[in-house]
């Protein structure tokens, strides 16, 4: 019974409580403040965090929450009852703040309605100004201003922003090409200022602006089929309501989907007094940013137009000034700047800018506008910046104490690290530009070149000293040279995680895969995309990181070669990051380079890479006749012979690579890749082998798997053919001993891969014991130690993790398999399918780049627990293609991985998204406290 009662009276005082929709602002008062953006908007918030907690000057004004937003699309665009007593009020408010009325004949308030979304979405919504210029407020206008130019140029601008906005986007006409109201509007000011002899809007006299609204009228009318609202309240729901709509509108969604902006989020709408930069000499209108965005100089930068509204400054019509010798560039320098020609409020506009960056420790992107000599702040929020920019404002801001070095790392997104990395293609040329054609994009950056169809052109390209682009229906080990000589490489089958795709990326290179629409004829050595036929020698563009192909040579820019700051940023990251960042390398070279990019050890040591590249002829050769043996004896005398060649791979990159560890991983070749195609070598083989090519045909039909990704590799070759893993053992024993000898540190790390039982583990390291033992014997070295753990990439293995871990030192994730063969997606056929799982909506994103966490992360979720519990301190790394993936790093950070490993050109970007991780942590620690 009280129970009851409690609840009736709970029930009634919460349908009593009404919903606060509206929060105001202005006065160096707010109800709102800077860290509700989620109800506020970033706009709203940050209005009212400068208003209220800064006490800056913000013309005053009020924010309908987001809130209203959801409301307004969940109810077929309808508002809460309370909203117009609520606007209402708040305008009453502003109208006292302001001692104006709104629709005032004497003394009128005119108002501007902006968007404002949680997450800054610029130029995606609709902005409002001058409501509640009317017929009647006109004069009152007038008398205040004393001048009618002034008065009349605001009234055009309104009819122009609302017919458009309101009348015709919101009410959902979809003019043609060409016909929209506002082109309309645009052409008869066009027709006017050409008729005056004049270029610039402020130049056209009042008594034709008179003439000018009224013939706008009298158009909207004839085109809209409805007059331009005379009420200053009918403008100014109709303005709400065209931001709300705009939430929805084409523009908006393309963006928040390529954003990644949640659609439920909406838009909040800020309503505020108008200031005008417009009311001649002694007023302006400015966008300004507390660094400079392009280079990250700690200078105040931006720029400002005389006699102007924010719009202007915009739409690019005139040539904005330089806020100070600072913001200059060959355009403006003879332009007088805001420090010289209103020199008291630029001072009091650097205070300004100097308070928001102390208060939100970041570099902000500012909008004031000035009227009559007075300043008014319209809008902060944090600035936008590239990648150049961000870390240098990074590195200064910790030097001057306004951030942590945790902040620090998370103020530079992978992608704009990126961006310091890899040569790319000029932004502004590719914004000209469309795609012909679009691929994965499996090797990041850009690059231009003239199209070849196979290896010997693109090599020959390349030592003429010209960049060549090898366009190919897929690759295969033989292009190996070419694809190391171009500048790019467009496949037209394979996936992510392709033969193409990995060796690509583990050497930086521009690289599209599985570019389906491609039609290569090879005889005639042409390429047919986006409905043009290229041939040899013709020029395209690749984007690497989106994947795009482009119609000829557009502008490069240069990589950051030697780039100081970006060695003083990764640095930073290292000292706050806990994950070791390893990296997959399978050469000398490869291993020099990764310690250049500041990788700390090797992950994945590729052993059948070797075979790849320079001077591998020869082992690849001895290879492909071991693959090609048919008996014990055979395949001996060819494991033999590739002994020497492997012991010398091995050693080299160890000792490239120490005193860090190198994780050699034992064969896993996939043996169709390496049977020869090419009748020529093909012969060759035959002959070494000693047999006819009808056998060499019979042999080779042998080795075919229908299914070859779950054949007959990895560990499954060493427990049939035990002397392949002894010779590997052997050479990476003696390799590390020889090595030892000469006092260089060599601790190898022997990997199984393809394990899918914990006894093939019992099998193989007894093999290898054995061959440690006697290599211990012959070389007498006796400091050599080893250590022998498994890839786990196979569901079963990860899910008896505690057996496995009773064999195994370390468990290295090899996700690309670990991700094939838990979705049963071929790594090398996805391109049929995966696009369109994608378009569907069906998967998120392609689990080959982005960790599948909620599936894939189950299983090593597990095998993490299970393995750590058989062994505390079991070492855990991952050499998938993942290691390189910044949220898949993060995952890593969060499971308590040991280490990441991945291609060398991605170290720099796995160290920053590592120290992300830990920075996070850290932080969120922090506010906890
Ligand atoms: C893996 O499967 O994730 C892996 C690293 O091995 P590979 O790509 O060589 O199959
Ligand atoms: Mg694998």
């Amino acid at each position: 019974m009280v129970k009851q009662t409690v609840k009736k009276a709970a029930k009634k005082s919460a349908a009593k409580k009404t919903v606060k929709y509206i929060y105001s602002f202005g006065a160096g008062k707010a109800e709102g403040n800077g860290s509700m953006k989620e109800l506020l908007g970033g706009k709203g918030a940050n209005l009212a965090e400068m208003s209220g907690t800064l006490k800056l000057p913000v013309p005053p004004g009020f924010t309908i929450t987001t809130e209203v937003c959801t409301y307004y699309w969940n109810n077929k665009r309808t508002y809460p009852k309370t909203l117009q007593a609520d606007v209402e009020t708040n305008l009453k408010k502003i109208e006292r703040e302001t001692k104006k009325q709104f629709g005032s004949e004497k003394n009128p308030l005119l108002v501007s309605v902006r968007s404002g979304a949680r997450a800054s979405m610029p130029g995606m919504m609709e902005t409002i100004l001058n409501i509640g210029l009317t017929e009647k407020t006109i004069p009152g206008m007038i008398a205040k201003t004393g001048d009618p130019r002034f008065v009349y140029d605001a009234y055009r601008r309104l009819i122009m922003m609302y017919s458009d906005v309101v009348m015709e986007k919101a009410a959902g006409i979809e003019p043609k090409d060409g016909e929209g109201i506002r082109k309309i509007l645009d052409g008869m000011m066009g027709d006017l200022k050409k008729k005056l002899g004049v270029s610039d809007d402020t130049h056209i006299p009042a008594e034709e602006l008179i003439k000018l609204c009224a013939q706008f009228k009298a158009t909207v009318k004839k085109v809209l089929g409805s007059a331009f609202p005379d009420d200053p309240m009918q403008q100014l729901w109709g303005a709400i309501g065209a931001v709300f709509a705009s939430w929805n509108g084409k523009r908006a969604i393309a963006y928040r989907n390529i954003e990644n902006i949640p659609h439920d989020w909406g838009t909040a709408v800020n309503v505020q007094t108008m200031v005008f930069g417009n009311m001649g000499e002694t007023s302006a209108t400015g966008v300004a940013f507390t660094r400079n965005p392009g280079n990250g100089d700690s200078h105040f930068y931006g720029e400002y137009l005389i006699n102007a509204q924010g719009e202007d400054v915009v739409a690019g019509i005139r040539t904005p000034s330089p806020m100070n010798r600072w913001s200059a560039n060959e355009h403006s320098k003879h332009l007088p700047t805001l420090e010289k020609t209103m020199p008291k409020v630029y001072k009091e506009l650097d205070k300004i800018q100097q308070k928001l960056e102390k208060h939100f420790h970041d570099m902000l992107d500012i909008e004031f506008t000035i009227e009559d000599q007075k300043l008014w702040m319209l809008q902060c929020r944090v600035g936008k910046r590239n990648g150049t920019a961000a870390v240098q404002m990074a590195l200064d801001m910790v030097k001057e104490k306004l951030i942590t070095q945790e902040q620090a790392v998370l103020r530079v997104t992978p992608a704009q690290l990126g961006e310091l990395l890899l040569p790319a293609i000029d932004p502004k040329a590719e914004a000209q530009v469309k795609p012909i054609a679009t691929g994965l994009p499996a090797g990041p950056g850009g690059a231009c070149g003239k199209i070849v169809f196979n290896s010997a052109d693109a090599i020959k390209l390349h030592e003429a000293g010209k960049n060549a682009i090898l366009v190919r229906e897929e690759t295969n080990p033989e292009d190996i040279e070419g694809m190391r000589a171009a500048s790019g490489i467009l496949t037209q089958r394979g996936g992510m995680t392709s033969h193409a795709a990995l060796v690509a990326r583990g050497w930086g290179k521009c690289c599209i895969v599985g570019c389906g629409e491609l039609e290569i004829n090879l005889s005639a050595k042409t390429v047919k995309m986006g409905g043009k036929t290229f041939k040899e020698g013709d020029e395209l563009t690749l984007n690497g990181t989106k994947g795009w192909v482009y119609n000829g040579a557009l502008k490069m820019l240069e990589a950051g070669e030697g780039n100081k700051n970006l060695v003083k940023f990764l640095a930073l990251c290292d000292k706050v990051r806990v994950l070791k960042v390893r990296a997959n390398a399978d050469t000398p070279e490869d291993a020099a380079n990764a310690r250049k990019f500041g990788a700390e050890g090797i992950g994945l040591f590729r052993i059948e890479h070797m075979f790849y590249g320079k001077n591998s002829d020869k082992p690849l050769f001895i290879l492909r006749k071991m693959i090609l043996s048919a008996s014990e004896d055979e395949r001996k005398k060819a494991v033999n012979e590739l002994f020497p060649f492997m012991k010398a791979a091995i050693k080299d990159t160890i000792k490239a690579m120490a005193p860090y560890s190198v994780t050699v991983r034992l064969m896993d070749p996939p043996l169709h890749e390496f049977v020869p195609t090419l009748p020529e070598k093909q012969q060759e083989l035959a002959k070494a082998l000693g047999i006819s090519m009808a056998e060499f045909k019979e042999r080779a039909a042998g080795l075919h798997e229908v299914n070859p990704m779950m054949g007959h590799r990895g560990i499954r070759l060493g427990v049939t053919y035990p002397e392949i893993t002894r010779m590997q053992a052997r050479a990476i024993f003696e390799a590390a001993a020889e090595l030892l000898k000469n006092k260089v540190k060599a601790v190898p790390e022997v990997m199984i891969p393809l394990t899918c039982d914990a006894q093939e583990i019992v099998n193989q390291k007894a093999l290898i014991r054995e061959e440690y033992d006697a290599v211990v014997a012959k070389t007498k070295v006796k400091n050599l130690n080893f250590s022998v753990g498994t890839m786990i990439e196979i569901p079963r293995a990860a899910v008896l993790a505690y057996e496995v871990a009773q064999e195994a030192d370390f468990f290295s994730f090899g996700t690309n398999d670990l991700t094939q063969m838990t979705f049963g997606f071929s790594r090398d056929d996805i391109g049929a399918f995966l696009p369109e799982y994608l378009k569907q909506g069906i998967l998120e994103a392609d689990p080959f780049q982005t960790l599948d966490q909620r599936g894939v992360g189950m299983l090593i979720e597990h095998a993490v627990v299970e393995g750590r519990e058989a062994k505390p301190n079991l070492k855990i790394g991952i050499c998938g293609e993942h290691g390189g993936d910044p949220e898949s790093v993060e995952f890593c950070h969060r499971e308590g991985f040991t280490y990441v490993s991945c291609s060398a050109f991605r170290v720099p970007i796995a160290r920053l998204a590592a120290a992300q991780a830990a920075a996070k942590d850290v932080l969120a620690k922090k506010k906890h406290k």
